[in-house]
């Protein structure tokens, strides 16, 4: 590659439909406008809508050899699988084939000089999202998830599958965060929000911002004139500009070095009635295993929207022990227990706060 690109971030959801690759093109509009040189490529190769998003009508062209230069839409230098397949026809990617893709894109276009490259990824954070990022070295992801999804879950899959990768997972999004009234201006929670900003404090990941849900939203995008370009001053729009900012200060922090994190250095046996954790700061916690069930932060103990815990304690035998516990990248624990359940992670600093209250 003639030139290196500095940050390479993949924009990752749960599943299709929560406003993925509309965040990502506003997204990339909007570092391009504060001054970042970015690129956007689209991977989403099951449903590539970048270029109608961003509303481009022209396709790559080739330069010395077999070099493909990206098109260039409102700053951002743009390469799509739609630029590639015929509108409508089903794209059945496997393997090998999306490797290739990404390689292809990645070592055969022009990208220049690159502050940021935006990755689109396809919804889902299972093997083809893995395998597509296998291809990149990556800075770290961005997590896009309504208040309809469990964001928790959400959260949980992308930091496992990141972990795989090494990377560090640089923020949670809430898209579709709450609905304004195009009359109004009210604003409703109709589907809750703060879940995302939730599932970041319990996970210790950075949350980045939540982004209305407003008509205006999809119909700028379905003009192809995203909003943080069509209407700049509106919520929408400011909010996208103050996620990018966000997202530059963690590309500029980024990850903190283990050593200023806490985290555990020596984890005891599972199996016993306690759990205990050395800690890099030479703290030890000891916590009994039933309490730490009981107080298992997941989506499926406590009401995400309310923040009611709905894991009745009566439920939880006198006898429960941990089966297992694997530490999951820099974030958290992720404990099955003896009663069949595994989907807490508990966060480090969720933990070390659980150890001070007791
Ligand atoms: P994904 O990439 O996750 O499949 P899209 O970006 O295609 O999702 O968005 C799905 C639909 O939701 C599109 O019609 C889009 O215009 C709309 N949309 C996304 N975000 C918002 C929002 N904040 N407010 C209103 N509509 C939105």
């Amino acid at each position: 590659m003639a030139h290196p690109i500095k940050n390479v971030i993949p924009v990752a959801s749960g599943k299709g439909g929560v406003g993925k690759s509309t965040v990502s093109a506003n997204l990339a509009v909007a570092l391009a406008k504060q001054g970042a040189k970015t690129g956007l490529m689209d991977a989403d190769v099951y449903g590539p809508s970048i270029p109608t998003l961003l509303g481009i009508t022209d396709r790559p062209t080739v330069a010395d050899g077999n070099r493909i230069l990206p098109v260039e839409k409102l700053g951002v230098k743009v390469i799509s699988m739609g630029f590639f397949i015929p509108v409508g026809e089903a794209v059945i990617w496997r393997g090998p084939m999306l490797h290739k893709m990404v390689q292809d894109f990645l070592g055969n276009v022009e990208w220049g000089e690159l502050d940021i490259l935006i990755v689109d990824l396809p919804p889902g954070t299972g093997d083809i999202q893995l395998s597509l990022c296998q291809t990149i070295p990556l800075t770290g992801a961005v997590i896009v998830s309504t208040p309809q999804e469990v964001a928790w879950n959400v959260a949980q899959k992308a930091i496992v599958m990141f972990d795989k990768l090494n990377a560090p997972i640089l923020g949670i999004i809430e898209n579709m965060s709450h609905y304004v009234c195009g009359h109004c201006g009210g604003r409703e929670d109709i589907f809750g929000s703060g879940g995302a900003r939730k599932a970041a404090r319990i996970l210790g990941i950075p949350f980045l911002g939540e982004i209305p849900l407003v008509k205006s939203v999809r119909l700028t995008s379905d003009q192809g004139d995203p909003i943080v370009h069509a209407s700049p001053e509106s919520a929408p729009a400011r909010a996208i500009f103050n996620i990018a900012e966000n997202l530059m200060t963690q590309v500029k922090v980024g990850a903190p070095p283990l050593g200023t994190k806490r985290v555990p250095s020596k984890i005891g046996a599972a199996g016993g009635p306690t759990i205990e954790i050395d800690w890099n700061d030479g703290k030890r916690t000891v916590y009994k295993a039933r309490d730490l069930r009981l107080a298992c932060p997941c989506a499926r103990c406590v009401d995400e929207h309310t923040g009611q815990r709905t894991l009745v304690a009566g439920s939880v035998p006198a006898e429960l022990r941990a089966l297992s516990i694997h530490p999951v990248g820099r974030y958290a624990l992720q404990i099955v227990w003896s009663d069949g359940h595994n989907t807490g992670l508990y966060g480090y600093d969720y933990l070390r706060k659980l150890e001070a209250r007791s």
